[in-house]
């Protein structure tokens, strides 16, 4: 269960129709992705109408709130920081002028070079309220739109100098616009609703919006969703390489979610099936780390023949404990979490699945609460490679002595972690259960090899910014 999170985003056209009660119902979907705070911003008639708060959806809204915010039209968010504090500054959507338009916009992900973005803004005397990539984004933007008049090559001309992996939304007058970075990096999905149109970070949100999912918004494309109900498409910045992040698969996407049209749930139990084989071990059951692997427990336990049991059960009603930003609190929050169904694991050799390890802290104090539950013996099988580097591009992993995997052998972090064994999925087995080429898949913290060019990774990129 690592540490790390990023954002979810929602954007919804609905011609004669307000937006915003389909918008919170989105965003309610996407809570996992971030829950320090949930924003959403409509448009009617040209105005803009914004809420945002600390918390989680449905302590930023309620019915009064959700009724003042008017329009057909308009994008919400939930967020964790990535880049930026973690305040209400920074919390999504962020206003912003094009020209004399008010808009708005967010986004999940994280802009690499943005700070030399902004500096470069800056010396060119455009003002920063807070210190968020989106900020950067934002203004860059405005300037092109009101060089070039038109939103689609402003956001073309834009994105040539953002590097990333980012998934955006945008509100401005009667238009809702969606676009994604050109290799894929981050998630985002278009549907259909009735009367109008959905984009979201994942596929379970457009459903539970009450909408049907049409595909996934392209590498590079910008969409724009008009008043009359057209979507107006154009693509650019794209080679037809993609680098879709595979933690989407093995973490963070809901296991009810379809990536790439891979659906998560079958991709984790595959995960189980393959680690089972990889990772033999003598066993009396299989126990999930709730809730994120369960699918690959299921999966170890068919393959292997060992019985599964829900041997920790989750409160239900404690916010996620990685998403929380500082380490002691995550910590003391995982024990108040997790508790052991008393005498299930007693006398027992337990074979513990969790999804990945970042920092290990987590499942440190995990195998020690199988232990004290009375466990003979805790194996480790973990549904993804050692993480041994920091992600760029929205994860929260960007210093490497943080990872436990970071050189370490597989028993050197069975020591770390307290337990009898550590078995990591290989990256053949974690490629072939998603089901994509490798080439097509980020696999930067796993392989230190990222899509793009990293400021501080310049030995290890792949593709050059002019490339890009
Ligand atoms: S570096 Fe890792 S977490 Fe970051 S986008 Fe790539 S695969 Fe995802």
């Amino acid at each position: 269960m690592p540490g790390r999170e990023f954002c979810g985003v929602v954007g919804v056209s609905l011609p004669g129709k307000g937006a915003a009660p389909f918008l919170f119902r989105g965003l309610r979907a996407l809570q996992h992705r971030g829950q320090e705070s949930a924003g959403i911003a409509t448009s009617s008639h040209g105005k803009l109408y914004t809420r945002k708060g600390m918390g989680l959806v449905h302590d930023v809204f309620n019915q009064e709130s959700l009724e003042g915010l008017r329009g057909t039209v308009g994008i919400g968010h939930v967020r964790y920081s990535t880049t930026g504090t973690s305040d209400l500054e920074n919390a999504q959507p962020l206003a912003l002028m094009l020209r004399d338009e008010e808009a708005a916009l967010a986004h999940n992900g994280d802009i690499v070079n943005f700070e030399r973005i902004k500096k470069r803004l800056q010396a060119q005397g455009v003002e920063f309220l807070g210190n968020a990539d989106s900020e950067t984004m934002g203004a860059m933007i405005s300037l092109e739109y009101s060089r070039t008049r038109d939103l689609e090559s402003a956001i073309r001309r834009a994105r040539a100098e953002l590097v990333g992996g980012y998934a955006v939304v945008l509100v401005v007058g009667t238009k809702l616009v969606a676009f994604r970075d050109p290799l894929g990096i981050r998630p985002l999905v278009v549907g259909q609703l009735e009367g109008g149109h959905c984009v979201a970070s994942e596929s379970v949100a457009i459903e539970l919006m009450g909408g049907k999912l049409l595909r996934e918004v392209a590498p590079g494309e910008v969409l724009i969703f008009d008043r009359s109900g057209n979507i107006h498409s154009a693509t650019s910045g794209a080679n037809g390489s993609t680098a879709h992040c595979m933690f989407e698969w093995v973490y963070f996407s809901r296991p009810d979610s379809v990536v790439e049209g891979h659906p998560v749930y079958e991709v984790r139990r595959r995960i189980g099936e393959r680690l089972a084989k990889e990772g033999p071990v003598e066993a009396d059951l299989v126990v999930p780390v709730p809730d994120s692997a369960r699918p690959q427990a299921l999966g170890f336990s068919a393959a292997s023949g060992i019985q599964y049991a829900e041997g920790l059960i989750k409160n239900r009603f404690v916010e996620r404990t990685f998403i929380l930003p500082d380490q002691k609190r995550r910590e003391a929050e995982v024990r108040v979490k997790l508790h052991p169904v008393p005498g299930l694991l007693k006398d027992k050799r337990v074979v513990l699945l969790d999804d990945s390890i970042v920092r290990g802290t987590t499942l440190r104090e995990i195998v020690g609460m199988v232990r004290n539950a009375g466990a003979s013996k805790v194996d480790v099988r973990i549904g993804c490679p050692p993480i041994v580097a920091p992600c760029y591009f929205g994860v929260d992993m960007k210093d490497r002595k943080e990872l436990v995997a970071h050189g370490r052998t597989e028993e050197e972090v069975a020591k770390v972690i307290g337990a009898d064994s550590v078995h990591y999925l290989s990256l053949a087995g974690l490629v072939e259960s998603i089901g994509l080429a490798q080439e097509r898949l980020c696999l930067g913290c796993l392989t230190a090899r990222y899509p793009v060019e990293v400021p501080q990774e310049h030995q290890r990129f792949q593709k050059s910014l002019a490339e890009f």
